[in-house]
C-alpha cells in the first residue's frame, strides 16, 4: 500500500467511461479505490517470549493476521539465546517479505514484528520496523502502532542531543529515547518510562530486550493491545485478538492505557501503570479497522458491527426489497439491518477473496478495457430491486458514487445507502490516514448534499449516540473525534494545521 492516496485515486469524474457502460464489467476498484477512500489503518504490532526456537515463525504467523492493519511494509527482530537480534524488513506483504528460508536463519525465542502503513515518515525501507537501537543493555527494539502528535519536537530534542536519525518516522524517537536513557545508566523499565513520558501522542508499543518482550499503552489506549498465553507457556503481544487466535494463544488481558508491562520466562508479566488510565479508544477501530472475528470488550466485533446494523435500521427504515453490505466491513451491519428490519439480506457486490493487495497498478489501457481487481455486482440479485446498500463509512464519496452507479447499471430501481457510523468531518492525528479536512466530503456537505452528489434515492447516517450505546460499555471510553472534531489528546497547532480547514474548527 503506498502513502499517499490522492496520487492513486481517480475521481469519478476522471473514470473511465467504459466502466460506466452496463455492457462492460463493473470494475468498482481498478485504481484499488475501494481501499482508498477508507480511513487507512496505520499499523500492526506482534511479540512473542516463546518457550522454544521457532518465534520467528510465530511473529511471522501473528503479522499475517494483522495484515489488514498494515500493508506497507513489514519487519521481524528475533533474539538469539545470546541476546544478538537479526532482523528481515522490507517493502511489501508479509507473505511476500518472508520465506521459509529466511525464517529457518531466524533463531530464537523471542521475536517482535511489525505491519506497517505510513501516517508519519514516508514510504521507505528505511521507515519499516521494528527499529533496533543498541545500547550498553544490549539491543532494544520497537514496533509502533499509533502517531505522536509531538513528533517533530522528539526527534528535533533528540537530534540536537547529537543522536543521527535514521528514518522519518515518529517511532524511532521513542527507541532512540530509551536508548539515551540507558546510556545515561537507567535500567529497561526505568528508560521505558523517560522514554513514554517524552512522548505525546497515540501508542501501543510492543518492544524487546535481551530476555524480555514488553507492551505499553498512552493514557488514552486509543490503539488497542492484548496479552495472550499458548499452552506451552509462551507468552504474546498483539494489536488484536486475531493475532492469538492464529497461533492458537488464550487471550489473558489487553494492556490497559496507560500500563507498561514486561514479560519475562522467570516473573511473568510485570505490571506498572506508568500514567494514569484515560481510555479513549479509537471507535473507528470497532467500527472498521479491527477484524470482525477479533475480540473488544468480550465479544466479537462482527457482533458489535450487527448490532449497529440493527440500530442503523431502527433509526433510518426505508422500504425496499434487498439489503446488501459493501464488502468486506459493510456485510455485518447489512446482516444486522436486515435482522432487524425484516428485509431479506442479499449479496449484491462480490470482493475478490483470493488475491492479495497488490503494488501492481493496472495500465490506462487495462482500465479503459474493464479489468475487475476488487469488486464485482451480482446482476441477477440486483435487477429490478429496491436496494439498501450499507457501508461502514463514507470518506470522500468517490468510490460510494461508483457503487451507486454500478448497483444501478445492474437493475437495481431503487438505491438507499445506509452508514454504519456518523458523518467523518474532521481528520485523525492519531495513528489514522483520513485525507485533509477539506477532502471530507461531510466537513463542508448536508447530508442530502451528498446523497445528491452520490446519486443515492435517499442517504443516512447512524447517530453519534447509537454508535455508543451499541458498545455496551462506557460511552465515555471513546476517541470519536473525527465525527465531533473533539480531540481527547490536544494537537498542536502546527500539526492542526496540516489537515484541518482552522477556520471551521469548534474552538
Ligand atoms: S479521530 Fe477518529 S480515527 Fe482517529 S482515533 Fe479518534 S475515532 Fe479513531
Amino acid at each position: 500500500m503506498l502513502p499517499d492516496y490522492s496520487d492513486h485515486s481517480v475521481s469519478a469524474d476522471e473514470m473511465p467511461t467504459k466502466f460506466l457502460n452496463p455492457e462492460d464489467l463493473h470494475d468498482l476498484d481498478a485504481n484499488n479505490d475501494i481501499e482508498t477512500d477508507k480511513p487507512q489503518e496505520a499499523c500492526g504490532v506482534f511479540g512473542v517470549l516463546a518457550t522454544n526456537g521457532d518465534v520467528a515463525k510465530l511473529v511471522y504467523f501473528g503479522l499475517y493476521a494483522l495484515q489488514h492493519r498494515g500493508q506497507e511494509s513489514a519487519g521481524i527482530t528475533v533474539y538469539d539465546d545470546r541476546g544478538n537480534t537479526h532482523t528481515h524488513k522490507a517493502m511489501g506483504l508479509v507473505a511476500q517479505i518472508f520465506n521459509e528460508t529466511i525464517l529457518s536463519e531466524m533463531k530464537g525465542a523471542l521475536a517482535i514484528g511489525h505491519n506497517r502503513y505510513s501516517t508519519t515518515g514516508s514510504s521507505k525501507v528505511c521507515n519499516a520496523q521494528p527499529i533496533v537501537v543498541n545500547t550498553r543493555l544490549g539491543d532494544f527494539s520497537l514496533a509502533h502502532n499509533g502517531n505522536l502528535v509531538n513528533a517533530t519536537e522528539l526527534r528535533a530534542e533528540l537530534s540536537a542531543q547529537g543522536h543521527a536519525l535514521e528514518s522519518t518516522t515518529d517511532s524511532e524517537g521513542i527507541a532512540f529515547a530509551v536508548g539515551e536513557a540507558v546510556e545515561e545508566g537507567k535500567d529497561w523499565q526505568e528508560a521505558i518510562v523517560v522514554a513514554l513520558r517524552r512522548s505525546y501522542g497515540a501508542f501501543s508499543l510492543v518492544m524487546a530486550m535481551p530476555n524480555a518482550i514488553a507492551g505499553a499503552r498512552d493514557a488514552y489506549g486509543v490503539r488497542p493491545l492484548v496479552i495472550g498465553k499458548t499452552a506451552d507457556g509462551s507468552y504474546v503481544l498483539s494489536s488484536e485478538t486475531c493475532g492469538l487466535d492464529i497461533i492458537g494463544a488464550e487471550y489473558v488481558r489487553e494492556v490497559l492505557p496507560g500500563e507498561l508491562v514486561i514479560i519475562t520466562m522467570e516473573n511473568g508479566i510485570q505490571s506498572l501503570q506508568w500514567e494514569e488510565s484515560k481510555p479513549k479508544l479509537c471507535v473507528f477501530e470497532m467500527i472498521y479497522f479491527a477484524r470482525p472475528d477479533s475480540v473488544m470488550h468480550e465479544e466479537s466485533l462482527y457482533t458489535y458491527r450487527m448490532r449497529i446494523g440493527a440500530l442503523l435500521a431502527k433509526e433510518s427504515l426505508v422500504d425496499a426489497d434487498i439489503v446488501i453490505g459493501v464488502p468486506d466491513s459493510g456485510i455485518p451491519a447489512a446482516i444486522g439491518f436486515s435482522r432487524e428490519s425484516g428485509i431479506p439480506y442479499a449479496e449484491g457486490l462480490i470482493k475478490n477473496r483470493y488475491v492479495g493487495r497488490t503494488f501492481i497498478q493496472p495500465t490506462q489501457a487495462m482500465r479503459e478495457s474493464g479489468i475487475r481487481m476488487k469488486l464485482n455486482t451480482l446482476r441477477d440479485v440486483l435487477k429490478n430491486k429496491r436496494v439498501i446498500v450499507i457501508d461502514d463509512s463514507i470518506v470522500r464519496g468517490t468510490t460510494s458514487r461508483k457503487i451507486v452507479r454500478a448497483l444501478r447499471e445492474a437493475g437495481a430501481t431503487e438505491v438507499h445507502m445506509r452508514i454504519s457510523s456518523p458523518p467523518v468531518t474532521h481528520p485523525c492525528f492519531y495513528g489514522i490516514d483520513t485525507d485533509s479536512q477539506d477532502h471530507l466530503i461531510a466537513s463542508h456537505n448536508s447530508v442530502e448534499a451528498i446523497a445528491k452528489q452520490i446519486e443515492v434515492d435517499t442517504l443516512a447516517y447512524l447517530s453519534h449516540d447509537a454508535m455508543l450505546k451499541a458498545t455496551q460499555v462506557d460511552t465515555t471510553h471513546f476517541c470519536t473525534a473525527c465525527f465531533t472534531g473533539k480531540y481527547p489528546i490536544d494537537v498542536p497547532d502546527k500539526l492542526k494545521r496540516t489537515k484541518l480547514m482552522l477556520e471551521n474548527t469548534a474552538p
